[in-house]
C-alpha cells in the first residue's frame, strides 16, 4: 500500500511526487510513456515557472534542459486589430523532454518510486484506500490512500472516473530552418482571427524557427497555417528554407467561465487534468504550483480526505484568481477570447 500514487510525470506530477516524498510519504509516480518523454510545447518557462522550479526542486533549471536562445525576454502580442503589445519579463527556453525528465529524476532522488512505460487505466474506491489498475508489461493493480491525477490534457483516467466531457483545441506547429527579422529572445503571439481560431505563434528553439497555429476545427489547420506563413512572410520577412518536422497536439479549450476540479473522494487533480491553463497556452507554472499544493494538502490532513480536499480548494484559490485575471485580460485584447 502506497501513501499516494501520482499519475503522469509532467510538471504537476513531478512537483506533487517530490513534495510528497519530501514530506515522508511513500509515493509511486507512474508515467505512461518512456522517459525522457516528448511533449509538444513552446518550452517557455515564464519567470514564475523559473521561481517555482527553484522553490520546489531546490535548484534552478539545469543547463542540460536549456535551448538557444537560453534567455526568453518576454512576450509580444499582436491583438486582433494588428496592434503590438510588449510584456518584458525574464524567462527561460527549454526542451520539455529534458526539463520534465530532470523534474522526474529530482522526485525520484527525493524518494518517489518512478515507473515509466506504465499507464493508469482506472481505479476502484474502497473505504480506506483506492486500487489503481495499471498497464505496464502486463495488467496489474496497486493500492494507495490517495491518488493525484496529473495526466495532462487528454484526461482519460479522469473521464472514466467522473464521466466529464472535455473540449480541446488542436495545436499544429512546425520546426524550420530559415530566416526572419524578429528578435529570437521573445515569444510572439498573434490574435488576429484570420490567422487562427485561438492564437498563432512564433518562437526560436536552437536554430529552428517554430511556427504554430491553434484551431477549434481541426479541418481548418492547413488553411490557417498557410495564412499565418503568408502573414509572417509579408510582416516579418519570413523565409523558410526547409521544414524539419511538424506536430499536432491538444490543449484544453478554456472558456471564460472555466471550471477547476480539485478532487473527487481520495482522487485529487492537478495541472491541466484539474483544468489549469493560462492564455497563450502557458501551463507549466500552474502545473508546478497545483501539484505542490495537492501534495501539501494531503500531507497536512493525511488521515482525513475530506479535510485534505477542503484545504486543497483553499490552496488553489490564488492560482484560480490568477487564471481568471489572465483570461479576462486577453478577452479585452482579442474578441475571440471573450467569446470562447
Ligand atoms: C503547442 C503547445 C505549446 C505550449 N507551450 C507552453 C509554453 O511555452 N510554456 C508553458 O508554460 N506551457 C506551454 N504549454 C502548456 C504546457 O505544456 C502544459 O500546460 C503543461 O505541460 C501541463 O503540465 P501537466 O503536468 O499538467 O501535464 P503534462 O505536462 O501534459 O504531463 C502529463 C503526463 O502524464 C502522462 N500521462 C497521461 N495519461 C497517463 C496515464 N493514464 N497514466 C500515466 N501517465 C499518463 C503523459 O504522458 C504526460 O507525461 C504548451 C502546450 C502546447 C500544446
Amino acid at each position: 500500500m502506497y501513501d499516494v500514487i501520482v499519475i503522469g510525470a509532467g510538471p504537476a506530477g513531478c512537483s506533487a511526487a517530490k513534495a510528497l516524498a519530501d514530506g515522508g510519504k511513500s509515493v509511486l509516480l507512474v508515467e505512461k510513456l518512456s522517459l525522457p518523454r516528448y511533449k509538444s510545447c513552446s518550452g517557455v518557462l515564464i519567470k514564475r515557472s523559473m521561481e517555482l522550479t527553484e522553490r520546489y526542486f531546490g535548484e534552478s533549471v539545469p543547463e542540460a534542459a536549456l535551448c538557444l536562445p537560453v534567455e526568453n525576454r518576454g512576450m509580444i502580442f499582436t491583438d486582433d486589430r494588428g496592434k503590438e503589445l510588449r510584456f518584458e519579463q525574464e524567462g527561460r527556453n527549454v526542451w520539455r523532454a529534458d526539463y520534465d525528465n530532470w523534474l522526474a529524476r529530482k522526485a525520484e532522488a527525493a524518494g518517489a518510486e518512478l515507473r515509466d512505460n506504465t499507464a493508469a487505466l482506472e481505479c476502484s474506491d474502497f473505504p480506506d484506500h483506492i486500487e489503481v489498475k495499471l498497464h505496464g508489461k502486463e495488467f496489474y493493480s496497486e493500492k494507495a490512500r490517495y491518488v493525484i491525477d496529473c495526466e495532462g490534457v487528454v484526461g482519460a483516467f479522469k473521464r472514466k472516473l467522473t464521466n466529464c466531457s472535455a473540449e480541446y483545441i488542436t495545436t499544429f506547429q512546425t520546426f524550420n530552418k530559415g530566416e526572419i527579422s524578429l528578435d529570437p529572445h521573445y515569444f510572439y503571439a498573434y490574435l488576429q482571427p484570420e490567422l487562427s481560431e485561438y492564437d498563432a505563434w512564433f518562437n526560436v528553439k536552437d536554430d529552428m524557427l517554430v511556427l504554430g497555429v491553434s484551431v477549434k476545427d481541426m479541418s481548418k489547420t492547413g488553411e490557417y497555417y498557410a495564412n499565418f506563413l503568408e502573414y509572417m512572410r509579408k510582416a516579418h520577412g519570413l523565409a523558410v528554407e526547409r521544414q524539419i518536422k511538424e506536430e499536432k497536439w491538444l490543449m484544453p479549450r478554456v472558456r471564460p467561465d472555466f471550471n477547476i476540479d480539485g478532487s473527487v473522494g481520495r482522487v485529487f487533480f492537478a495541472g491541466e487534468a484539474a483544468g489549469f491553463l493560462n492564455p497563450m497556452g502557458e501551463g507549466i507554472s500552474s502545473a508546478l504550483e497545483s501539484g505542490y499544493q495537492a501534495a501539501r494538502a494531503i500531507c497536512e490532513s493525511f488521515s482525513d480526505p475530506a479535510a485534505a480536499a477542503v484545504k486543497y480548494g483553499i490552496y488553489l484559490r490564488p492560482l484560480r484568481t490568477y487564471m481568471e485575471r489572465q483570461w479576462h485580460f486577453v478577452g479585452t485584447i482579442a474578441k475571440t477570447f471573450s467569446e470562447m
